[in-house]
């Protein structure tokens, strides 16, 4: 889906001021002057299934050191405990 949101980059202003004492600015690159920027995402739905996992580790697991070493829940474990907002 697309929105328009305020420009992040001139905060809506559609100009990029370099320095606070200048009395003049640049036409914003992102926004071309407009203040607004298109905005694309994809709204949620559910969380969707990854397919051939087995293992899911904690969010401060390296990767690579747990490696089928620290095989913490399986993934039935992790779609019963984790519980996905409604959408
Ligand atoms: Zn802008």
């Amino acid at each position: 889906m697309k929105i328009l949101r305020e420009c992040t980059n001139c905060e809506g202003t559609g100009l990029i001021k370099f320095f606070d004492f200048a009395d003049e600015a640049e036409i914003c690159v992102i926004c071309k002057g407009t203040g607004a920027e298109e905005y694309f995402y994809t709204k949620y739905t559910g969380r969707k299934e990854l397919r051939g996992i087995n293992y899911v580790l904690p969010i401060t697991s390296t990767r690579i050191y747990n490696l089928g070493i620290n095989k913490e829940i399986t993934y039935k474990e992790f779609q019963e405990k984790i519980i996905p907002p409604e959408a």
